[in-house]
């Protein structure tokens, strides 16, 4: 059982898919892992310590998943990477498929098992897998800091011989798993804190942080969670009075941080560009959302963008800000899961293609797209 691990396109992405940890763990399950060389360098793993741990070290990407039965990436590969994949290899990455139909037809057509991370379920025997998890979390922590580096304030309250200085003002608007983490992260920084979300659930979890909660807690809010525990999208009425609430809201803030997302849709408006206005000069916006479409009017993907002594920040992949701790987590994820596939007495492959996990995740399989969502309709 050979496990490939090519090195991914340093320009949009600084993480991989193994560690030494779990290359280690991989080998003691009768693995050959080859990590291709570099691939750890911008999470600051060097080829040795892959080596150290018993991986081999390939010069390049197409030695490393050559007759690998299963490739660890971050990211989908390309579709011209794939002639160098065998018919039939696993690929374990994160695939985005959403928008890139041609690049899952192109898995398809090369013959892999393509399996998305992203849609494995959030059920409890998952979680040790659940890449949104771990990835989100670690991205409401860099929010924050991304948010002080760009704010030329403190954000704790000082009283100093030279005067005092007043706590900053953050918002967090969308607290899920990352949101949770950003309302932390600015409590530590000693900010005073408040948050917003949609999901009635989300009150105890923001106040059980010491945040404030601040929504329209009418009935259409009572009912506002999916049973899969996600934000439904909210009529235009609700919308409105929230908006308000929130313009009246966001004058007063030093800092927003906006997280919120709606499966399957672009990310919801929720701070216009006149609210923008209406903040104080130097106050700071991050929109981990930017990449779906952005919360914040003006936001732009991959770019700070200044606008009347306001900073919008717009970075991509936050996540991949803070590499070497999401290559811990994501690659752990990643080997979590892998595990359930391998029988270890035959010390091989063994995937057993009705479990839930595996046919909530399988995208493409046999040269077809096969999951749901994405597969050709029957006639
Ligand atoms: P997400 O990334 O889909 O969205 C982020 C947040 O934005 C959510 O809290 C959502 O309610 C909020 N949001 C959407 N529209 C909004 C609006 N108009 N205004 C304000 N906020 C808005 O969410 P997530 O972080 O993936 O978490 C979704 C749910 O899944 C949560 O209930 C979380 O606790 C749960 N969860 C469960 C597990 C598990 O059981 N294994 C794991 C992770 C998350």
């Amino acid at each position: 059982m050979k496990v490939g691990v090519p090195a991914e396109n340093g320009a949009v992405e600084s993480r991989v898919a193994a560690t030494p940890e779990t290359v280690k763990k991989l080998i003691a399950l009768g693995a050959e892992v080859v990590v291709e060389t570099g691939a750890g360098l911008a999470s600051r793993i060097p080829d040795a310590d892959y080596e150290a741990a018993g991986a081999k070290i390939a010069p390049d990407a197409t030695t490393a998943v050559a007759g690998a039965d299963v490739v660890l990436k971050v990211r989908r590969p390309a579709p011209a990477e794939l002639p160098a994949y065998k018919a039939g290899a696993l690929v374990i990455a994160t695939m985005d498929p959403y928008g890139n139909e041609a690049d899952v037809a192109a898995m398809a057509g090369a013959g892999v098992t393509a399996i998305a991370m992203e849609f494995m379920p959030r059920i409890t025997r998952a979680q040790v897998m659940d890449v949104l998890s771990s990835q989100a979390n670690l991205a409401g922590y860099q929010a924050v800091i991304d948010a002080a580096s760009e704010y030329d304030r403190a954000f704790p309250m000082m009283m100093t011989a030279a005067g005092t200085v007043p706590a900053a003002r953050v918002f967090i608007m969308g607290a899920g798993v990352a949101g949770l983490q950003a309302i932390a992260t600015a409590r530590r920084l000693g900010a005073v804190v408040t948050a917003t979300d949609v999901r009635p659930a989300a009150k105890e979890q923001v106040e059980s942080l010491g945040a404030k909660f601040v929504a329209v807690e009418d009935e259409e809010f009572k009912q506002a969670e999916t049973a899969a525990g996600y934000a439904k999208p909210m009529s235009a009425e609700y919308q409105a009075k929230q908006a308000a609430l929130v313009a009246e809201h966001i004058k007063k803030q030093d800092i927003v941080i906006t997280t919120a997302l709606i499966p399957g849709r672009a990310a919801p408006r929720l701070v216009s560009a006149a609210m923008v206005a209406s903040m104080k000069p130097g106050s700071v916006l991050v929109d981990l959302a930017v990449e779906r479409g952005g919360n914040v009017e003006g936001a732009r993907p991959g770019e700070i963008v200044v606008t009347d002594g306001k900073k919008i920040v717009g970075h991509l992949n936050v996540a991949g800000r803070i590499a070497a701790t999401a290559s811990q987590l994501y690659a752990k994820n990643l080997y979590a899961f892998l595990e359930t596939l391998i029988d270890k007495k035959a010390q091989a492959l063994a995937v057993n293609w009705d479990d839930e996990l595996v046919k909530a995740t399988v995208l493409t399989r046999d040269g077809r797209i096969v999951h749901p969502a994405f597969a050709p309709k029957e006639a």
